[in-house]
């Protein structure tokens, strides 16, 4: 019987598992944590995206564009289904093409994968951290790499598979945090600490709205929630910007220097439903009817007061300004100012609090139908340690579920 080796019990190892054994591979999985699929655990908001309708290469970023594109389509959002189905996880499909559990619970996720693949015969070894993955080939027929980023440090996020991937001369392609939260330089940030809205976030390199090199993630805004913190943004508008921000960040030292004076900085839209001329005659028009109140209260009709208080102040003007002093020129700059509030990107807030890692191993050298290495015959890398990352929505799991399938099948024929 062919022996099989996966390092890593997340989503990519597990499904790798899964279909070695149920094609009659004896499979050991080894996980260094106590518990198995920890970040699937706390996914969604412990309700798990774990998937989504439309998987397309254009939802992933790498250095390699189309790299996934054969994985995704041998194992997609309908092959998926028919594999959950066949364990009982039923699915909710949303109408924008997220998929949940049905039961709405992430646990129910992990439980039925790890009694599954134990009922099917996988020996599962935690508490067990791989270091010689050279002896491990010496004792196995195949061993996958399945050990993810290092994005959430304390579910397991490490740069193992990347030294594993270093000890057989693969490339890195450098690393960065994504889906993540922002850190912002403003005086007036910590102010608004708590303060949320519905808005759109627009990334500017240079002062320029910017285009990812392959244009992937970041077409014009992102709209949604915005949260303001102690240290910047977070929100799904931001996670959705953070991919972009964090690889301007790598590229472009958000410090000016004489290639980018004005660095990486993000572009706050607070009421993406107005213009600037809707917004600016609201204001002078409440300023005329409402003669006893002051700027603040003309604008906490319209935003939540913590961030009412720091526009002003970032604008330096007093709350108290009372009406009779709010004239045209004062109250288009407000306007403008709300659209458009521009704040210089730091930093992000790092791999620790990253949902996913972009970068990793260079999949040029990686077969896209087996996931085999082209440098190490019968050794295989899957998920997240690749140089793919996806999108907020489901994408993630998607491709650790589409590359944990091509590996157990090359593995199972080969
Ligand atoms: C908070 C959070 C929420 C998320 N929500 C979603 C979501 O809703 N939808 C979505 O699509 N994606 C989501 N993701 C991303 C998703 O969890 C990952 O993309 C996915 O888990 C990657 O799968 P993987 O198998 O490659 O790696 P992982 O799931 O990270 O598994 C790797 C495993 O390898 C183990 N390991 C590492 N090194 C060793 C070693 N040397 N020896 C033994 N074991 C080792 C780790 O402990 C870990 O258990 C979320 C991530 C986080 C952190």
């Amino acid at each position: 019987m062919k022996k099989t080796a996966i390092i890593g019990g997340g989503a990519s190892g597990l499904l790798c598992a899964i279909f070695c054994a149920k094609n009659g591979i004896s499979v050991d999985i080894f996980e260094q944590n106590s518990k198995c699929a920890k970040k699937i655990l706390v996914s969604g908001n412990g309700r798990c995206n774990i998937t989504n309708t439309n998987l397309t290469c254009n939802d992933y970023f790498s250095q390699n564009p189309l790299f996934m594109d054969y994985a995704l389509k041998e194992f997609g959002f309908r092959e998926f289904e028919k594999f959950c189905q066949s364990i009982g996880l039923l699915l909710d499909v949303k109408e924008d093409g997220r998929v949940y559990p049905l039961s709405n619970e992430a646990k129910n996720v992990a439980s039925l994968l790890i009694n599954y693949a134990k009922n099917i015969g996988v020996n599962f070894h935690t508490d067990t951290k791989i270091t010689d993955i050279k002896k491990l080939l010496q004792e196995y027929d195949a061993v996958v790499v399945a050990t993810g980023s290092q994005a959430a440090s304390h579910l397991g996020g490490n740069e193992d598979g990347l030294a594993f991937a270093k000890e057989f001369s693969h490339n890195i392609i450098p690393t960065y945090p994504s889906l993540v939260q922002l850190h912002l330089d403003s005086k007036v940030i910590k102010k608004m600490s708590g303060a949320k809205i519905e808005g759109e976030i627009t990334l500017l390199v240079n002062n320029k709205k910017e285009l990812t090199p392959q244009g992937h993630f970041l077409q014009g805004a992102c709209k949604g929630d915005i949260l303001f913190t102690d240290y910047g943004v977070s929100g799904f508008a931001v996670l959705d910007i953070s991919q972009g921000a964090s690889v301007a960040l790598m590229e472009h030292s958000h410090a000016p220097c004489k290639k980018c004076p004005w660095g990486v900085s993000i572009s706050i839209n607070l009421l993406p439903n107005f213009n600037a001329q809707k917004l600016s005659s609201h204001i002078s028009s409440i300023a005329i009817n409402m003669p006893d109140f002051t700027i603040a209260d003309i604008l906490t009709g319209l935003l939540p007061i913590k961030i009412v208080n720091g526009i002003l102040d970032d604008l330096e003007i007093s709350t108290s300004t009372c009406s009779e002093e709010i004239g045209t020129k004062l109250s288009k700059k407000i306007a403008n100012r709300i659209l458009d509030w521009r704040f210089e990107v730091k930093e992000t807030h790092g791999f620790r609090h990253a949902e996913v890692a972009g970068g990793g191993v260079d999949t040029t050298e990686i077969n896209p139908k087996t996931f085999e290495s082209l440098k190490q015959k019968n050794l295989y890398f899957c998920g997240e340690v690749l140089d793919v990352v996806g999108k907020r929505g489901g994408y993630n799991f998607a491709f650790a579920w589409a590359s944990g399938y091509a590996a157990a099948k090359a593995i199972s024929r080969g």
